[in-house]
């Protein structure tokens, strides 16, 4: 009798200190911890109400800071959230897909009010999605989409237009010949989109008999190495007799043209890429590289800064496009990409001041 009269009074002081610390996170507007707590709608909504008047923290999950550009992604977003009044807490992943959904289990359990993810892995990642959902957290696919999940929204390019461009751009050049198609990370969405993009263009002049395709692969994890060596196979395979090469990123343009140096056909051969990297700026007004594709970063990561404020918010995003992730229509805004080559260079990418025009020029004659 006295054991449960005491249990009674403990639980009831219980109940109390923790009305107590619930209002006291509210006041403070604290970043709704109550969300990964909680779990489920009711603690998504309650924790959103909290937030008013509070800072609104962002995780920014990143598969990776190899490539030049996301390292601008990273900045970019950072300083774009942050001028709304954001924090944002960044993890980049290496490639590695434990470790990102490691690292976003912890921004979840940290309290974010929302998460940013750049997916090493369309598949992988849809994990991540599922266990910010049952913490009440909202997630943005950033520039990659992930795949089979609810995701929430996903800002990007128009991927596809992307690779549309990289083969328009070399069939101009070569418009028959053999060709050579160097593709992104299999596990990246939008290494399939690149390539379904380069195919609308490239398959009718396959069917035509113009354009035969003497060798095609994806590149393992974005990696110019292993483009590098995929090229001198394709090269071997050819006994050098290759005509183009539609390669899908700078990175792996760097290592189709250093293929292409090592047998004297660097400039020889048109070369496709994609991100405006310095490096591919300066191949391009140097000749060794025919064009690239200019992703203005800071729009993407402006647009992604403000929505993922708006989606921690509960506010309406006002996605006007889907794109279908294999489980549902994932509302979508996708800016326009740009094609860049030698003569648009200054009007672009150096316009933009993406690059100065004295680092693009610094070894051209
Ligand atoms: C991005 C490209 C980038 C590539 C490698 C793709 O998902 O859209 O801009 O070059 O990943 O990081």
């Amino acid at each position: 009798m006295i054991k449960g009269k005491i249990s009674g009074v403990a639980a009831l002081f219980l109940s109390l200190i923790l009305v107590l610390a619930a209002c006291g996170s509210g006041g403070s507007g604290s970043n709704g911890s109550a969300a990964t707590e909680g779990g489920g709608k009711n603690a998504s909504a309650a924790s959103a109400e909290s937030k008013g008047s509070g800072k609104i923290k962002i995780g920014f999950s990143m598969d990776t800071l190899q490539e030049e550009r996301w390292q601008k992604d990273r900045d970019l977003f950072k300083a774009a959230a942050e001028a709304l009044g954001a924090d944002v807490d960044v993890q980049s992943a290496n490639g590695d897909d434990a470790k990102q959904i490691a690292q976003a289990e912890s921004l979840i359990s940290q309290g974010v009010d929302v998460l940013v993810v750049v997916p090493h892995n369309a598949e992988a990642t849809a994990a991540i999605v599922e266990k910010a959902h049952e913490a009440g957290i909202k997630v943005l696919a950033y520039d990659r989409l992930i795949k089979n999940s609810d995701v929430d929204l996903y800002v990007s390019f128009d991927n596809e237009r992307v690779g549309e461009m990289q083969a328009e751009a070399i069939v101009k050049l070569a418009p028959k010949g053999k060709y050579v198609y160097i593709g992104g990370s299999e596990t990246d969405n939008n290494a399939h989109m690149f390539k379904k993009g380069a195919f609308n263009v490239l398959q009718p002049l396959i069917d035509k008999g113009d354009i035969k395709l003497v060798y095609d692969q994806f590149t393992k994890d974005w990696n110019p190495a292993n483009a590098l060596s995929n090229m001198e196979n394709a090269l071997t395979a050819n006994n050098n007799q290759i005509d183009a090469v539609v390669a899908a990123n700078d990175g792996t343009a760097g290592g189709v043209i250093q293929a292409l140096n090592a047998q004297g056909l660097a400039g020889k051969i048109p070369v496709s890429g994609q991100d405006a990297e310095l490096a591919a700026v300066q191949r391009i007004v140097e000749g060794t590289q025919t064009m690239t594709v200019y992703k203005p970063i800071k729009a993407l990561a402006e647009k992604a800064a403000e929505l993922a404020v708006k989606l921690a918010k509960g506010e309406d995003v006002g996605a006007d496009k889907t794109v279908n992730n294999g489980k549902i229509d994932v509302p979508s805004i996708l800016l326009d990409p740009i094609s860049v080559d030698k003569s648009n260079v200054d009007a672009t990418v150096i316009a933009d001041g993406f690059h100065s025009k004295e680092e693009v020029y610094k070894n051209a004659k």
